[in-house]
């Protein structure tokens, strides 16, 4: 019997994401909100466009929304197939995948939480990389669906555990991006060529992926293309923050960076994408990144 595939969820990601999978199975069902994006889909990549009812019909299930607050809600209403694997791509909350895990076993359907790195253009290449937390069996289930999306795909641990290491990667990918826009707007304030400076810069110890993409790609030349929107990034800054707190620990930096991404969000432009956190700074410094 063949394995039957849906993906919830067609935003920026997913989108991008379900084009994949009919080159691995014979069905695959999507399913959006805005349901003429699933019907468009449909028609460009050959998936198959159904109700949400549906959707959740198929053994191996991939959901791709902004939190876990839409998957929970989401989910609550639906009768999911028994035996299914729920493969959440969402960049969520450990204690929602807890949860979720928890409460869909007791209808023998296993929860997985699965997010993504590598941004649109690694949705595009199915070149992405998978942290994912949960039962170590249904990992091994859905591993020839996630490689049909990913490269890199890792078993981190429990449910949880790939949510908390998706949190901490964007949290470390926001002090990069505050310390990036401080660094080069000093160097700018003293007349340095910025150019010149992040060649040098990403032949040595202080390069990051901000210096070698976000900067070149994104802020220098001025185009900040909406592909991950800031409020996500502030939203994942949060979940790092909340994971610290949890576990009691002190750390000034983390805690200062979600203060600054707060602060960049809210003087945004609605559809920022999250290099225009650089943007604050500009207006600090009266320096232009570029
Ligand atoms: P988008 O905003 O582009 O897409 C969100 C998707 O979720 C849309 O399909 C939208 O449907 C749907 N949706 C939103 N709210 C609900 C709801 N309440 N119920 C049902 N469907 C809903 O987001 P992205 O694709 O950029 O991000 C999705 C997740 O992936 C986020 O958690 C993000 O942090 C993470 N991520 C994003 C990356 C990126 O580069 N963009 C990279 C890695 C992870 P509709 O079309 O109807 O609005």
């Amino acid at each position: 019997m063949s394995t039957t595939v849906a993906f919830i969820g067609l935003g920026a990601m997913g989108y991008r994401m379900a084009v994949h999978l009919p080159k691995h199975f014979d069905t695959v069902y999507v399913w959006n909100r805005n349901f003429e994006k699933a019907k468009q889909h449909a028609t460009e990549y050959g998936t198959t466009a159904v109700e949400i009812s549906q959707a959740v019909q198929a053994d191996i299930i991939f959901s791709c929304l902004p939190t876990s607050l839409d998957v929970e809600n989401l989910i609550q209403d639906l009768e999911i197939k028994s035996g299914a694997i729920w493969v959440d791509c969402t960049s969520g909350v450990p204690e929602s995948a807890r949860k979720l895990a928890s409460t869909l076993a007791q209808n023998n359907v296993q929860f997985l939480d699965a997010p993504v790195s590598g941004q649109t253009i690694g949705a595009e290449n199915a070149t992405l990389t998978f942290m994912v937390g949960g039962q170590k069996d249904a990992f091994d289930q859905a591993l020839p669906a996630m490689q049909a999306l990913g490269k890199l795909i890792k078993h981190v641990g429990d449910s949880g555990a790939g949510f908390a290491v998706k949190a901490v990667n964007n949290m470390m990918m926001a002090v990069h991006l505050c310390a990036a826009a401080e660094g080069f707007t000093t160097l700018k304030a003293h007349g340095v060529n910025l150019n010149e400076a992040l060649d040098c810069i990403n032949a040595s110890s202080g390069k990051s992926g901000v210096t070698e993409s976000v900067l070149p790609q994104r802020v220098f030349n001025r185009s900040f293309p909406l592909t991950f929107a800031l409020p996500l990034l502030a939203k994942d800054t949060g979940i790092a923050v909340d994971l610290v707190r949890e576990a009691k620990l002190s750390t000034p930096v983390i805690s200062l960076t979600q203060n600054l991404i707060n602060i960049a969000n809210s003087l945004a432009e609605p559809e920022s994408d999250f290099s225009s956190a650089v943007k604050m700074y500009e207006s600090w410094s009266k320096i232009t990144l570029d």
